[in-house]
């Protein structure tokens, strides 16, 4: 074990390998028990079949997947000499763009996995361009199923250079990206340098990882809490879950739903399916407030101190990154903001500065549109309650992103926000 914590996002396209990639990680870093190593070799031994104990972590993240995400989603860890990591936004799962404009904020780096067979594909694009805008630092980039391509490096140099195109399109600052040729499958430059890859001389995957930036250190934020759903539990009544984002969660504090305006003192904490006095940034808890109902809350929420609650937004005045508008965005357009848990209708109200990205100087000021490329400063109106805060006071609950029609259009951060 390290002392140092990083939270890790396995980012890329559909099948471009990144559960592969986790169980990889996983098993050269013997995060996986011996003795369910050993019990899976036997198995494997019996019906004769090869790489049985890497095909096992495989078995067991697909089986996380199939159970999708409850209170308790199993968060894969693995350590290096200089960090702790968890893998946050468990790859395959059905909410995961979802997850990556809620968790992003919460992931330190990225790992980019892009198959070198087939180069930078529609969600790479989104991915990179979320992890930009949500704050990502700093990004891996594994081109993978490099065996597939025969451990070209004229493949890999094509696929660098796509990937490089499109970060500097998001405006990625690319010093903070490194390329590294691997396959995930075979095991080539993640733990060990591959005898494939002769003319790549960089770090492998374990060292990139080992060697990033520290992480920020956790805001001493108050209770941020989103609700993700609610149950009623036979014997406990109803039961709010969520993830911590910031503060500590006491059994006995007072706290406040927002926007639904109610509030209550908290009787129970559960977590893993056992009672605990207290929980923290990052804890996915159910928890019990007196006098709550089943109706009485709801998805989208923010849990916070009844003497601190979480703002609800008249409006707010936000910073965005366009990515793929279905066309220009004008004043009056009302898509979908995807904020923490919560889903609501916004109206872009105005749109009242035009930045230059390169130099983050005002281009324009109230200009008629904006465009794919552009960087805003505009101010929304939901158009029902919406709790947002000022992402530099929180920013893990100040950035969103603005999806319509199943794509990400735009994201950004809240700059500031006008109280109800
Ligand atoms: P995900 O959707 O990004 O999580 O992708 P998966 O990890 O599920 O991988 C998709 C498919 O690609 C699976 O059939 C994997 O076995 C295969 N795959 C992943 N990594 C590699 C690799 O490095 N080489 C080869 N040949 N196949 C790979």
């Amino acid at each position: 074990m390290s002392d140092q914590h990083q939270n890790l996002a396995i980012i890329g396209h559909v099948d471009h390998g990144k559960s592969t990639l986790v169980g990889r990680l996983l098993y050269e870093t013997g995060s996986v028990p011996e003795h369910v190593i050993e019990q899976h070799r036997e198995e494997a031994e019996e019906k004769g079949k090869g790489g049985f104990e890497f095909a096992y972590v495989m078995d067991n993240l697909a089986e996380e997947r199939e159970r999708g995400v409850t209170i308790d989603i199993a968060h894969q860890e693995f350590s290096t000499d200089a960090y702790d990591f968890t893998i946050v936004d468990c790859p395959g799962h059905r909410d995961f763009v979802k997850n990556m404009i809620t968790g992003a904020s919460q992931a330190d780096n990225a790992v980019l996995v892009v198959a070198a067979d087939d180069g930078v594909a529609p969600q790479t694009q989104e991915h990179v361009f979320l992890a930009r805008t949500l704050g990502i630092d700093e990004l891996i980039i594994g081109i993978n199923k490099m065996d597939i391509v025969d451990y070209e490096e004229s493949t890999y140099d094509e696929v660098v250079e796509e990937v490089n195109q499109l970060l500097k399109q998001v405006q990625f600052n690319t010093e903070d990206a490194s390329f590294i040729p691997i396959s995930a499958f075979e095991g080539d430059n993640i733990a060990e340098e591959s005898d494939n890859t002769p003319w790549y001389d960089g770090e492998i995957l374990l060292e990139a990882l080992n060697d990033l930036p520290e992480p920020e250190p956790p805001t001493d934020a108050p209770l941020r809490l989103p609700i993700q759903d609610v149950y009623t539990i036979s014997g406990i009544g109803t039961v709010p879950v969520g993830r911590i984002e910031t503060g500590l969660l006491n059994t006995g504090d007072n706290v406040s739903f927002q926007p639904s305006d109610v509030g209550g003192e908290v009787k129970t904490i559960e977590m893993h399916h056992e009672e605990v006095p207290k929980a923290e940034p990052g804890d996915n808890v159910g928890f019990n407030v007196r006098g709550i109902g089943k109706d009485d809350i709801r998805r989208g929420d923010v849990c916070g101190p009844a003497d601190d609650p979480p703002s609800v937004a008249e409006t707010f005045q936000a910073q965005i990154v366009v990515m793929q508008p279905p066309s220009v965005i004008t004043a009056g357009y009302t898509p979908v903001f995807h904020a923490h848990t919560a889903q609501v209708a916004c109206t872009i109200e105005s749109i009242d500065k035009k930045m230059d990205p390169s130099s983050g100087e005002v281009a324009e000021e109230n200009p008629d549109f904006i465009q794919s490329g552009d960087a805003a400063v505009v101010t929304i109106r939901p158009q029902k309650p919406l709790s947002i805060e000022p992402s530099s006071e929180i920013p893990e609950l100040g950035s969103f992103a603005i999806r319509d029609m199943g794509q990400t259009i735009a994201a950004g951060k809240v700059l500031d926000v006008n109280e109800k």
